[in-house]
């Protein structure tokens, strides 16, 4: 097996059992790797720390597999890992719902590798090189262990390009899923686009968040921004919400969240939608004098680097002010951030800093977190990137 070498003293984080190694901390690898090949990780001294996928354009030069060694990267290898993985989900998919993230990249020992089922239809990205290179096999299996008629490939982001790879959208095995497939959750229906949809087509990973909000605003006036196809809005109207308002700026996700209001049966005069920009809307609604008894906040990533970390930090406090001072007496704001940059502490520094601007006394009742099917590494902090604040106000 080819192998790679690293700089004296640039062993740490590996050893700390952190999977990515940079190309800084590359001392030499052997000629000759191919793209995504598997090569045989050594500190500077010679010693063996573990395998990883070579990634020869990416400034993430190599990804751990494995932090032994001995263990080799073959079909057994990716057995395991999916069979762990697996046996983790158990629990969550089955009365409540049919639609879960079975691997979550690093965190499932599978650097790269994102696949999340929605009932009978598996759609997975593959984000670096590794994870391309064992695409075909990692769907077969993922296939054969779920009973799954089909896997989509949507590798159709960013991380892709800093990878040197091109996107990749289509069927990798199986048949071709239907243009929408429908999935439940906690008693709801949801049709997810799951070529053309945001991520994989859905925000799995709020649906703990999703039934908190649900269990909390029965009677409540809830404005939800930035609301997509309107995940939180139906569990506030399931709820028993008195009203609720989605904002979002994508007419599509607007009206992908009124059908799903009409295919629940939720139509009851109960709910409204405002196309707009978050940031204008919540001005507007601010000089008409409105005020809401609960408002969700969950945007989309403003920090994809450190380097924008700053200007997003504004953006999260201006739309946070708005909201706390659009708030009655006693509301409750549900605010989000989905950047792995800003960190739980700094999100919280954020929102007191729009509270204090706000000129609001606002308590913190609960912390929130992506569930459990996207698990955290300790050892990867980059793997914590979802965190919500109930707060309520004064
Ligand atoms: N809350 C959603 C997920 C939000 S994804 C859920 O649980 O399913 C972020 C959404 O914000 C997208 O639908 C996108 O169209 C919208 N968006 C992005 N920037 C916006 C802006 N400035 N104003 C309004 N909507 C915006």
């Amino acid at each position: 097996m080819k192998t790679l070498v690293l700089e004296k003293n640039r062993d740490r984080s590996v050893r700390r059992r952190h999977p990515w190694i940079f190309s800084g901390a590359v001392a030499r690898a052997d000629a000759g790797l191919a793209s995504g090949e598997t090569v045989l990780v050594r500190a500077h001294d010679g010693e063996a720390l573990g395998r990883g996928a070579w990634s020869p354009q990416s400034q993430m030069r190599c990804r751990l597999w494995s932090f032994d060694p001995a263990e080799e990267i073959d079909e057994a290898f990716f057995a395991r890992r999916l069979d762990a993985a697996l046996a983790a989900r158990a629990g969550l998919t089955g009365a409540d719902t049919d639609a879960v993230r079975l691997l979550h990249g690093e965190a499932d020992g599978l650097p790269g590798v994102v696949v999340d089922r929605y009932a009978e239809v598996l759609v997975g990205q593959f984000l670096s090189a590794g994870a391309e290179r064992h695409k075909v096999l990692l769907a077969d299996m993922l296939r054969e262990r779920t009973g799954a008629v089909a896997f989509w490939e949507r590798s159709d982001t960013d991380a892709r390009r800093k990878e040197g790879l091109e996107p990749a959208v289509g069927p990798l095995a199986g048949t071709e899923p239907t243009a929408r497939v429908e999935i439940r959750e906690a008693g709801l229906r949801y049709l997810v686009d799951v070529r053309g949809g945001h991520k994989t087509g859905f925000y799995l990973d709020q649906r703990p968040n999703r039934r908190d909000l649900g269990g909390a605003v029965a009677g409540a006036e809830l404005l939800d921004c930035f609301s997509y196809t309107g995940g939180f809005a139906l569990a506030a109207l399931r709820g028993g919400a008195a009203a609720v308002t989605d904002v979002d700026s994508s007419a599509e996700a607007l009206a992908q969240a009124a059908e799903h209001v009409t295919l629940n049966g939720l139509d009851d005069g109960r709910y409204a939608q405002i196309e707009g920009d978050v940031f204008k809307v919540l001005r507007e609604l601010r000089d008409r004098a409105r005020s809401f008894d609960a408002i969700v906040l969950d945007p989309p990533k403003f920090a994809d680097s450190a380097a924008a970390l700053e200007r997003a930090a504004r953006g999260y406090k201006d739309i946070n002010l708005l909201a706390l001072k659009l708030l009655r007496p006693g509301g409750r704001l549900w605010t989000f951030s989905c950047s792995a940059h800003m960190t739980p502490e700094l999100f919280l520094k954020v929102v007191a800093g729009a509270a204090v601007d706000a000129g609001r006394t606002a308590v913190l009742e609960r912390e929130l977190r992506q569930g459990a099917d996207h698990p955290m590494l300790l050892t990867f902090p980059e793997s914590l990137y979802l965190k919500g604040l109930v707060v309520r106000v004064g």
